[in-house]
C-alpha cells in the first residue's frame, strides 16, 4: 500500500528500509526503477499524465524533500520521514560495495560522471564503477548498448526531472540492469 500525496503514491520507508528495498530489487530478476519525487515533481505530474504514470510505475517511490513529508502530514497521512535521493544512493552504494556490485553513472555534462566515478571508487572500496556516459546524447540506442555491455547491476540516471524518469521507464528494460535510480543533480555532487 502506497501513501497518496497529490496523486502520486509514496513508499512509506525510512532510509534504512529504502536501502534494503533497493538491495532486494538489485538481487531480483528483471528490471526495476526508483524515483525520488520532490514537490516540483508533484506539480509537474498534475499537468503531465505520462510523467505521472512514469512515477506510478516505479518500483520504489521515495519522498525526497521536506515538502513532500510536510504535505503528507497536512493531509493526515504522515510518512516515516524523508529519504533524500543522495542519501539513498549512498546507502545503496555501501551495500553494493560489500557485495561487489557494478554501478554505471549516466548523466551530467561531459567529464562529470568520470570524476564522480573516480571519487566513488575511492569512497566505496569494493564497488565496481563499470561505466559512465554524459547526459547530453542525441541517440538513445548507443547509451542502452553501453550500459548493456558494462554488465551494470545498477545505473544512476541523472538527466534532470522528467527526462530521467521517462528514460528509465522506456529504455531501462533493454539495458539488462536490475535497478535504475533517478537522481537529478547527484553526479555534480559526487564529482565535487
Ligand atoms: N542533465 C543532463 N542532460 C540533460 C539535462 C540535464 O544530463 O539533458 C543533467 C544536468 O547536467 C545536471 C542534472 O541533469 O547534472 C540535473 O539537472 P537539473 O538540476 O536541471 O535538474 P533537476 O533534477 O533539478 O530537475
Amino acid at each position: 500500500m502506497r501513501t497518496d500525496i497529490l496523486g502520486v503514491g509514496f513508499d512509506d520507508l525510512t532510509l534504512e528500509e529504502a536501502a534494503a528495498a533497493g538491495a532486494s530489487l538489485v538481487e531480483d530478476q528483471g528490471f526495476h526503477y526508483a524515483v525520488t519525487p520532490n514537490p516540483e515533481f508533484l506539480l509537474a505530474a498534475r499537468k503531465d499524465q505520462p510523467f505521472r504514470q512514469a512515477l506510478l510505475d516505479a518500483d520504489l517511490v521515495l519522498a525526497d524533500g521536506v515538502g513532500v513529508v510536510y504535505s503528507a502530514k497536512l493531509l493526515g497521512r504522515p510518512l516515516k520521514g524523508r529519504v533524500p535521493g543522495i542519501e539513498f544512493a549512498q546507502a545503496l552504494m555501501g551495500w553494493m560495495a560489500k557485495h561487489g556490485k557494478r554501478l554505471f553513472l549516466l548523466g551530467a555534462k561531459p567529464g562529470v560522471a568520470e570524476l564522480a566515478a573516480a571519487n566513488l571508487r575511492d569512497r566505496y572500496p569494493g564497488l565496481i564503477l563499470c561505466g559512465t556516459h554524459d547526459g547530453y546524447f542525441k541517440e538513445d540506442e548507443p547509451v542502452v548498448q553501453a550500459i548493456r555491455e558494462s554488465g551494470a547491476d545498477v545505473v544512476f540516471v541523472c538527466l534532470g526531472a522528467l527526462k530521467q524518469e521517462f528514460w528509465m521507464a522506456k529504455y531501462g528494460p533493454a539495458t539488462g540492469a536490475h535497478l535504475m535510480v533517478g537522481l537529478g543533480g547527484s553526479l555534480d555532487v559526487f564529482a565535487g
